[in-house]
């Protein structure tokens, strides 16, 4: 049976050599198998008829069985179409073609009993169908009499008559031509615990279902053993590494930790910093090496936990360093680190690519002699030459921007693996984390330092731009500080620095020198030339900073209070809430402005509404996952996880996540290396699960 699934596509009845091309290009679908796990994402109930004066624009896809009393062309240009008056006994709606128009009317006659089928819209306060299907009543409709799959296709494949419903026919072509049934690959034990369809089932009934409740099943099943799979993968990698790595235990709280903390620190920690401390403490004294990941929002006091962490390192006899995505960051996190520990004699230091080369000997000299205890930098950290002599932790700031080969290169540096903080302030939902982070502990800061005003966020229109400027003048003779964001869209960048070029001129002439000092900051500009700029912002010289997202992560000026984001609706959530953290960082209330056209598509306005509503980065990273899959969740698909679930949402399946997780979790406390006899199918099938992970403990 298997031999059979991994059939090259071509070989179907009903595809041969030229669909088979086409089907791999646009579908990726090369063998019996892809075909079959090619999954349909809805069902159509075409059994049923409804009449006109039952439809509303909320239903989902209907049937209707009427007559064309009259066709009219209608509208200019772009708005050009076809509009036919369909009626039933019981009303009238419209139907609509933008494009294709020409052989409707002839191939369906004014008078002649038609089904026509589509989703019903609103227009002009006028129910119409746009582009619906029509079936001649005579004849096809005996075939459409069930539960149809619908799977989705693209214009190549539409072009080539690979419609959905083409689709569906080779699916069935396949299904009938199996020599077998499927084998299973859960055991009976826990189908019959969970209640789950067998796998033959599953996979008939998710293409060809007689009713509802059967694709239902299907798809838990099938939902259930992928998310299952991943889970059992983690688990069992995570408890292997446990078993074959020990970690750098460390003991002691010391002379670094204890003074730091009880004359240096300036503020209590916050609960949540507490709490998370412990987390730490735990694990790097328990003799595992650690891998963990703190979450918190912006400014919710990372940098600074993980400073405590890294005294306790410097405590017990190991060099640590902290890894930033940019020169930016590195600077400032050298910047406060070293103001936090100023008076202490431990020893901190910068490396970055642009570190000059007289000022890198002496940091390579006090690596490798054990007297530079903190090392800040970038990439320049990875480098060869970066040579430790004692490395017991590493912390990695906002992960996501570093590639998984560049962090095993870090490992290198130590005998025994190092501790591995990753700090992230991309809150990431808790179904993700589980899946795309599952073999690290994660840690939260749920709480941010006392004394924050929550920032206000608005949405408000190109038309009120003058208000947006009058207050925005208010606010800086308060003497702050504000930020103009411009999007970037990488298909079109010239067009885009156009936007941002157009937007410096308009302000510019709305905020004229000498009152008014103006900073730009973009990604084209050098190194040195968007220090400078920045540089001018952070001492207050510059009163407005004009800039693409490049001030996106991790920047702290708290003066600055004021974050305008123009055309907001082409940023993604958690890019809008990343670039808002970049405000409320001070003691002054703070403004978030997001300016949008008005005509917004539905998620581009219900990512402005979440904006507006919520200041709690888990609720809108929760959103952020609905709205769009895993893969396009910020950092995903930088961080190496290739993910590519065929029927599970990680958005939408939490509930079928938490149980595959519980699931896995016993099965492995229990068995580990899944050499019990009712868990043989699982140590069979566990390749299956197997996205390529991060592998955090491994030494590549
Ligand atoms: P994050 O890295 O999570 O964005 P930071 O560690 O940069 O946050 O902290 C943001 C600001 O809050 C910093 O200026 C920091 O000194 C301050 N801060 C951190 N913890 C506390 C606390 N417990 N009480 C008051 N201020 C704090
Ligand atoms: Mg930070």
């Amino acid at each position: 049976m298997q031999q059979y699934l991994q059939q090259d596509i071509q070989f179907l009845s009903g595809v041969g050599p030229k669909r088979a091309d086409l089907l791999r290009q646009e579908l990726n679908i090369n063998t019996f198998e892809d075909l079959l796990t090619y999954y349909p994402y809805r069902y159509v109930d075409r059994s049923r008829f409804y009449t006109i004066s039952e439809v509303s624009s909320d239903m989902p896809f209907i049937q209707l069985r009427g007559k064309v009393h009259g066709y009219a062309a209608v509208g200019k240009g772009r708005g050009k179409r076809l509009v036919a008056d369909f009626r039933d006994e019981t009303g009238r709606i419209e139907l609509v073609w933008f494009k294709g128009a020409k052989w409707i009317p002839e191939n369906h006659p004014i008078g002649k009993e038609l089904v026509v089928f589509g989703r019903p819209n609103v227009y002009q306060r006028k129910l119409n169908l746009v582009h619906p299907e029509i079936e001649d009543p005579g004849k096809k409709h005996v075939v459409s009499s069930k539960l149809q799959a619908v799977y989705s296709t693209t214009e190549k494949l539409k072009d080539q008559y690979l419609t959905s419903k083409a689709i569906s026919k080779l699916m069935a072509n396949l299904i009938k031509s199996l020599p077998k049934k499927f084998e299973e690959t859960l055991p009976a034990w826990l189908l019959q615990k969970l209640n789950l369809v067998n796998l033959d089932t599953a996979m008939r009934k998710i293409h060809f279902p007689d009713e509802a409740a059967q694709y239902k099943r299907a798809e838990l099943r099938l939902k259930f053993e992928e998310l299952f799979y991943i889970q059992l993968n983690i688990l069992q990698g995570k408890s292997d590494r446990n078993k074959r790595f020990r970690g750098n235990v460390f003991e002691t709280v010391g002379a670094s930790f204890n003074t730091f903390y009880k004359e240096h620190l300036p503020f209590e920690l916050t609960g949540a910093q507490k709490k998370v401390m412990k987390e730490l403490r735990r694990d790097m004294g328990s003799g595992r090496q650690m891998n963990r990941l703190l979450q918190g929002d912006v400014g919710s006091g990372k940098t600074l936990v993980a400073l405590m962490s890294m005294l306790i390192a410097i405590d017990n006899g190991f060099q640590t360093c902290i890894m930033a995505p940019t020169e930016i960051l590195a600077q400032q996190h050298h910047k406060s680190i070293s103001r936090f520990l100023q008076g202490m004699d431990t020893r901190v230091e910068l490396l970055t690519g642009s570190t000059k080369k007289a000022d890198r000997e002496p940091i390579h000299e006090g690596l490798l002699d054990g007297s530079l205890h903190i090392l800040i930098g970038t990439h320049a950290l990875i480098e060869e030459v970066v040579q430790f002599r004692k490395l017991g932790l590493v912390v990695i700031d906002e992960q996501h921007r570093f590639g998984v080969a560049q962090r095993a290169r870090l490992w290198k540096k130590a005998d025994v693996i190092p501790h591995v903080l990753v700090m992230t302030a991309t809150p990431i939902p808790r179904t993700l984390a589980m899946t795309l982070y599952g073999d690290l502990d994660v840690s939260v800061i749920d709480e941010l330092p006392p004394g924050r005003k929550p920032i206000i966020t608005r949405r408000s229109y190109d038309s009120k731009r003058l208000e947006v400027f009058g207050f925005l003048k208010k606010q800086l003779a308060l003497g702050r500080q504000a930020y103009i964001v411009y999007p970037l869209i990488k298909e079109s960048e010239s067009m885009d620095y156009k936007d941002l070029e157009d937007g410096y001129e308009s302000i510019s002439r709305a905020f004229p020198p000498p009152q008014y000092q103006v900073s730009v900051v973009h990604g084209k500009m050098k190194p040195e030339e968007k220090e400078i700029s920045m540089n001018h912002f952070i001492k207050g010289r510059t009163h407005i900073m004009v800039a693409t997202t490049v001030i996106e992560v991790g920047v702290d000026i708290p003066n600055a209070s004021i974050m305008i984001i123009e055309s907001a609706e082409r940023f993604g959530l958690s890019q809008l809430h990343q670039l808002r953290g970049r405000v409320g960082r001070g003691a002054d209330q703070s403004y978030c402005i997001l300016m949008a056209g008005f005509k917004l598509s539905d998620d581009g306005r219900k990512r402005i509404e979440t904006m507006v509503s919520t200041n709690d980065g888990f609720e809108i990273a929760e959103v952020d996952l609905k709205l769009r899959g895993p893969g396009d969740i910020e950092g995903t698909q930088q961080s190496g996880v290739p993910f590519n679930l065929k029927i599970a949402h990680l958005g939408k399946d939490g509930q079928i996540l938490q149980l595959a997780r519980d699931k896995a979790e016993l099965i492995i406390t229990e068995d580990p290396d899944l050499q019990m006899e009712k868990n043989f199918i699982f140590a069979k099938h566990i390749k299956k699960g197997n996205p390529q992970r991060i592998d955090w403990g491994k030494i590549s």
